[in-house]
């Protein structure tokens, strides 16, 4: 038998080769436009005709190239990024392959104009499935211009593949605004048949948020910084409220790489845990910077995954980072701090600044002052700087009492008094103005808090119902009872079985009033299922959240004296109380200086 195997053709082994780097005009885009990025540009255009079926044409004022570089850029596994294996661990170009012009110039009819600084004339390069068919010097601008003409023209299998223009047009769109992202000292304009879609001027991250995103975004966003060792964490969180019902604005960049990682998501997801509306999506651009030695990008050509080396370790920097940056960075307005630093420099005399200083302050003053067991000390990040706050979640009977009269051997009369404004609102004198509390959603915030700690710690306290009544359930409801016995337990309420699907509940959680208990247990399971349907959170969250929803204190309800206050001092004892487990806001403070400007 005759030698059957041979080499394949370049231009068949590009075409090939091709199918695993150019998917749809999306990948074209997103590899002319980093090779534009790597070659130093400060401004990149994209041209679009047709969702970039026609046309795709990257144009870029970098470094351009030399007549004979502009023809080995078309040659496969030709590149200038890397030389050796090791360049490779310390990889800072977006590209890295050869792969990508090769493979172009293989699929589509490709046209190539480029020009370095220093020449008079460029060249001009016409290719159409690998073959060159002209070469010749060029006047044009220095740079690199790319024109990717009717890609897949040569596989028609492959074109007629590709989706509607809206579609195509999106997947487009959402790579340019990943690159535009990463790199916004770069100015970037992306034009469709002939209309400006984005016209992006360089300047700093939250600007070109901002002009991505509109301006609407201004508003939302939280610096988030946390630098360790090992990695730097930089970007911009929106605020939960913000949260978009879908996940699309969520951008994770490694070394200005886009990545996908459900790992780090997570991360960043905890953090924000509690604070979102249900199902829910908070708006992050974060960037990591890691040593390159630390990481694999080398997974697939088009894959947005890369390995790290000790994911752990970024997982946790991520999500303090994230913590941080909603918790110290006031997605928690500053204000509420500021009333409070305000009493602290009383009892110290000393100018508290920030967050921390105060929580340092105050909790210390804390410890000296009285023996409360429950404040614990929480190492946030480093151990540098340990961070004072309240024992998790809600203190105790005992810390609220600390806080009342720590309160009230501070406060002015006017201070203390707080009236109810349209049986919706709590407003009360506070030193930078005047602040208006939501009452149902802070006390949604102050009871979902009490729960969930009740239910980790199993401290509930349970109140005797003094006529207990039989709840009847459908058989599923039942068991799902049943299987969460515990937890219910754990809440503080004590039922027992008592026949078929029916139990009778004998005690109820301590701090909510008797006398309703069927209703609010039916309440309970009703809203633990509406949940259960939403929200992916753990079954003690849920249980929570749904006790608390449906135990609060509702809008509308006449409160008076002591309820209003108690209402006021339990909410800025909570871990985070400037939003409800909906991720409604629960206050506002009303400034002074915003008063005063009514009346200038
Ligand atoms: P890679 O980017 O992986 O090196 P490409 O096939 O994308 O591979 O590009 C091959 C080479 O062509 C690059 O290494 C670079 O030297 C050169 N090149 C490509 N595009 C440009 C550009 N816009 N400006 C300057 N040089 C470029
Ligand atoms: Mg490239």
């Amino acid at each position: 038998m005759p030698d059957i195997i041979q080499l394949l053709p370049d231009s068949i082994a590009n075409q090939i080769a091709a199918g695993e780097v150019v998917q749809r005009p999306a990948s074209a885009v997103k590899e002319l436009m980093e090779n534009a990025i790597d070659a130093d540009a400060t401004h990149i255009k994209l041209i679009l005709k047709e969702a970039g079926k026609t046309l795709i044409q990257v144009m870029d004022d970098g470094k351009g190239m030399s007549e004979t570089d502009a023809r080995m850029s078309l040659e496969r596994h030709a590149t200038s990024k890397i030389r050796k294996a090791e360049d490779l661990f310390s990889l800072r170009t977006m590209g890295f392959r050869g792969e990508a012009l090769a493979s172009l110039s293989a699929v589509s009819q490709l046209e190539m104009k480029t020009r370095l600084p220093d020449e008079e004339l460029g060249t001009l390069l016409v290719v159409e499935a690998s073959e060159v068919k002209r070469q010749e010097p060029v006047v044009c601008d220095k740079g690199t211009s790319i024109s990717v003409k009717n890609l897949f023209y040569n596989i028609p299998a492959r074109r007629n593949f590709l989706k509607s223009n809206a579609n195509e047009y999106q997947h487009i769109v959402d790579e340019f605004q990943r690159l535009a992202l990463s790199h916004p000292e770069i100015s970037f304009q992306l034009i469709e048949t002939d209309s400006i879609e984005y016209d992006l001027p360089p300047g700093k991250l939250s600007q070109r948020i901002v002009s991505i995103f509109g301006k609407s975004y201004q508003e939302q966003l939280a610096p988030c910084h946390e630098e360790t060792a090992l990695v730097r964490i930089t970007g911009y969180l929106g605020k939960p409220h913000f949260a978009k019902k879908k996940r699309g604005e969520q951008f994770l960049f490694v070394n200005k790489r886009f990545i996908r990682s459900n790992y780090l998501n997570h991360a960043v997801m905890s953090a924000f845990e509690g604070l979102l509306i249900e199902s829910s999506f908070p708006f992050y651009v974060l960037f990591i910077e890691i040593d390159p030695k630390h990481i694999d990008v080398n997974v697939h050509p088009t894959k947005t995954e890369i390995k790290f080396d000790d994911e752990r370790a970024v997982y946790a920097v991520v999500l303090s980072a994230v913590r941080q940056a909603i918790g110290a960075h006031n997605l928690t307005p500053a204000i509420d701090f500021d009333a409070d630093v305000n009493i602290i420099s009383k009892l110290t005399n000393a100018s508290a600044q920030s967050k921390e200083v105060y929580f340092e302050e105050r909790f210390s003053n804390a410890l000296h002052r009285s023996n409360l067991d429950n404040w614990e000390k929480i190492f946030e990040g480093d151990e540098n700087k340990q961070i004072m706050r309240p024992a998790e979640a809600l203190p105790n009977v005992q810390t609220l009492r600390f806080e009342s009269a720590l309160n009230q051997s501070l406060e002015t009369p006017e201070e203390k008094a707080c009236f109810q404004l349209h049986n919706r609102y709590v407003v009360k004198q506070v030193k930078s103005g005047m602040l208006i509390v939501d009452q149902q959603a802070a006390h949604e915030r102050i009871l979902f808090e009490k729960f969930l700690n009740q239910i980790k710690k199993k401290s509930a306290q349970s109140q005797q119902c003094l006529f207990p009544q039989p709840i009847t359930l459908n058989a599923a409801d039942f068991a799902m009872v049943m299987e969460m016995e515990q937890e219910i337990e754990a809440l503080g309420f004590r039922i027992e079985v008592f026949g078929k699907n029916t139990l009778v509940v004998n005690g109820v959680p301590g701090n909510i009033p008797t006398g309703r208990e069927k209703e609010l247990f039916e309440g309970l399971i009703e809203q633990f299922k509406i949940n259960q349907a939403e929200l992916s959170v753990p079954l003690s969250e849920n249980l929570a959240r749904s006790l608390a929803k449906r135990a609060s204190i509702k809008s509308g309800q006449v409160l008076v004296g002591e309820e209003l206050r108690a209402l006021v001092d339990s909410l800025f004892v909570c871990t985070t109380p400037n939003y409800s487990p909906e991720g409604k806001p629960t206050f506002f403070i009303f400034e002074m200086n915003k008063i005063e400007s009514y009346f200038r």
